[in-house]
């Protein structure tokens, strides 16, 4: 069956939207994506007839807004197909989601041991875990790729060891597009017996993400990204793992007994989910996964996937125009550079046009570095983006290059 794309737009009130007079084509879906109708309602649904805190109990709003929040919990949590709907950690992102994890991990690690993460990753899958080893003395491996945007598998066999404690890496490149094997690289960081968590933020969107299929111990991701609002995200995690994972955030909600000089945790989830939640972005991103899961994967990979095809074409017939990110397996973006021209400009040209796009080094410094370049123009497409908003994209360019270079 294939995408209803025009049905699928119609979801989305942003995208009927002009920008100085032209029709927004936007297609900066990997730095957020747009939400359709369903998630706006449910936020708005939420703040005019059910807000209250969580877990309070006392009276009938608090009990109607547990329900929502945990039926939320429960709707994510099937459709990564976890084991226990306690699995899932509220968060407030990809970002905190692997602070979680990063700090927790810090408190184990010590001298020695080793953590390990690619040279494909945004800041948050990097810095995290490059301060938590700084903190214990650890070392932290960087996992080469290829010229291509793939990574290098002989050489993350080569750095696993058994001093490897963690094993971390995207599940796609925000930057490039690359599709990386998780399922491959989490079965040989277990055979080492490291801990493995996935960077979802890119991955999750494209749908199908099973996590006990892919093995890892942990899988992040936000829900802006899916469709949902901002200030929400997930920390899925193995519940044999989560349930003794050292604490980073304490306060209230997270905890079982206190006294003035000691405190135990209470059980998952709540073990770390210090302090009120985000209430209505969980509400949120339930309905943007119990929108999502509605679609159909196939149709929908398959679409990506032309759109993608679609746009490369255009890109290596387009003089001048480098490609960063050539991987076979990739989805989603299309990173490059126009000769003598500085991504920044190629960006204001576009937005003119009311084409959006990211520019610049897509919170990727060191993997820019990798490339010998300061940044990228990067356009990213989803589900509701379409052929004709690649041609437009490739006409703006083309003014673009007319004005730069
Ligand atoms: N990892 C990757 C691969 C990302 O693309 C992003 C967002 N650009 C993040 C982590 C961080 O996500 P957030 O800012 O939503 O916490």
């Amino acid at each position: 069956m294939s995408l209803d794309v025009a049905a699928l737009r119609a979801q989305f009130p942003i995208l009927s939207k002009t920008v100085d007079g032209k029709p927004l084509v936007y297609l900066d879906n990997a730095a957020t994506t747009q939400k359709p109708q369903a998630v706006i309602d449910a936020l708005v649904d939420f703040y005019t007839g059910t807000n209250a805190n969580v877990h309070r109990g006392a009276h009938h709003l608090s009990d109607e807004a547990t329900r929502r929040y945990e039926n939320a919990r429960s709707s994510v949590a099937s459709f990564i197909n976890a084991n226990a709907r306690e699995e899932v950690i509220w968060t407030s992102g990809t970002t905190e989601a692997i602070n979680i994890v990063a700090n927790g991990l810090g408190q184990l690690l010590g001298e020695g041991d080793e953590v390990m993460v690619t040279e494909l990753e945004h800041h948050a899958n990097l810095v995290t875990w490059q301060q938590a080893c700084r903190r214990a003395g650890a070392t932290l491996n960087i996992v080469p790729i290829f010229d291509t945007g793939e990574l290098d598998v002989e050489a993350f066999d080569r750095l696993l060891s058994s001093n490897t404690k963690m094993v971390a890496f995207p599940h796609v490149s925000n930057a490039l597009g690359t599709v990386n094997p998780i399922k491959l690289l989490t079965q040989k960081a277990k055979a080492v017996g490291a801990w493995v968590l996935v960077d979802g933020a890119q991955g999750i969107a494209h749908g199908g993400v099973d996590v006990q299929d892919i093995g890892c111990d942990f899988y992040a991701f936000s829900g802006h990204k899916l469709f949902g609002p901002t200030g929400i995200g997930c920390l899925w995690g193995k519940k044999e793992v989560l349930e003794t994972w050292p604490v980073w955030q304490v306060g209230g909600e997270m905890i079982k007994d206190v006294t003035y000089h000691e405190a135990t945790w209470g059980s998952l989830p709540n073990r770390l989910e210090a302090g009120t939640p985000n209430i209505a972005g969980a509400i949120g991103m339930g309905a943007a996964v119990d929108w999502f899961s509605a679609l159909d994967v196939n149709a929908l990979h398959e679409h990506e996937q032309k759109l993608l095809a679609y746009a490369t074409e255009q890109a290596e017939a387009f003089e001048g125009m480098r490609i960063i990110g050539t991987a076979p397996n990739k989805v989603g973006v299309l990173s490059f550079l126009l000769e003598g021209a500085h991504p920044a400009d190629v960006g204001f040209i576009l937005d003119r046009q009311g084409v959006a796009i990211r520019t610049g080094d897509n919170c990727a410094q060191p993997l820019m570095k990798r490339f010998g370049i300061p940044g990228t123009a990067r356009a990213s497409f989803s589900i509701y983006n379409t052929l004709e908003e690649v041609d437009s994209l490739f006409a703006a360019l083309k003014k673009a290059k007319m004005m730069l270079a």
